[in-house]
């Protein structure tokens, strides 16, 4: 054990996994409940993929509902965490000389970060702030990004990637709740393989995979993924299965730890 703190992707499906309870959102509970508190959480969502590099720099980020067609009580969900303009300016000064803006006013605490954290931290009392993804980079971009921030850790700061390695919402089979294609299982498994065995840093390497086209379709949900495998690679270790599926054929839900002490 070190005194780094963990760093984390997690596999975050359907926004209802904000409400519900089932063995992912219990599992997201247990890793916020055994890891020391974070000073603040940098969130890298699958939500914020935009054409620029940014931190959201606002004291009190706004709780967004970015989706339709989800029960009232879904919007009514607020995760009321203040912001960090310490961190996001810690996040500006590590990833030097990549250049990040500083978001004062259009985002805020997207869902890919809340219905995690709704689970992680119940209480919403830790400061959070979010990076975006920038559309426009290589992933080869997103994993020397995530390997900047290292340093974040050794300062208290929990960094957490939120997508999911496969996802294809064209391909959904809403009668398998619980399982995945052939093709889905060989990606989501390609993935872990290199997290927790392999060289994190030749993840970008699947980008030839033939099964990358069906697994990441659009890359938003993947690119969070990079940013844990930069940081496994920048401290030379694995990372952990935090808990493992699929769902409806196209989605794996796989998380993974990077250091996880037990408290
Ligand atoms: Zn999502």
């Amino acid at each position: 054990m070190d005194n780094l703190m963990p760093a984390a992707f997690v596999g975050h499906g359907t926004p209802m996994n904000a409400l519900d309870t089932n063995r992912y959102t219990e599992a997201w509970r247990a890793f916020g409940a055994r890891i020391p508190r974070p000073l603040a959480i940098l969130s890298v969502s699958a939500h914020w993929f935009i054409s620029a590099t940014a931190v959201t720099a606002m004291a009190a980020p706004r709780t967004i509902h970015d989706f339709f067609g989800f029960p009232p009580e879904l919007f009514a969900f607020q995760y009321p965490a203040p912001g960090s303009p310490d961190l996001a300016a810690a996040v500006r000064n590590v990833a030097d000389p990549v250049w990040v803006g500083a978001d004062e006013d259009s985002w805020g605490i997207d869902h890919g970060t809340w219905s995690v954290l709704a689970h992680a931290f119940p209480d919403a009392d830790i400061p959070v702030v979010q990076l975006s993804l920038d559309a426009s980079k290589p992933l080869a971009y997103h994993l020397e990004l995530g390997a900047r921030l290292a340093p974040l850790r050794e300062q208290g700061e929990l960094i957490m990637g939120s997508g999911n390695t496969v996802h294809h919402l064209g391909r959904l089979d809403w009668s398998s709740p619980d399982a995945g294609y052939d093709w889905a299982v060989r990606f989501g498994s390609a993935v872990s393989e290199r997290l927790t065995e392999g060289d994190p840093a030749s993840i970008v390497d699947l980008e030839d995979d033939p099964d990358f086209p069906n697994a990441v379709p659009t890359p938003d949900h993947f690119l969070p993924v990079l940013y844990l495998a930069g940081l496994a690679a920048a401290a030379g270790r694995h990372c952990e299965p935090m808990v493992e599926g699929y769902a409806f054929g196209s989605l794996s839900m796989d998380s993974f730890v990077l250091g996880s002490p037990a408290r």
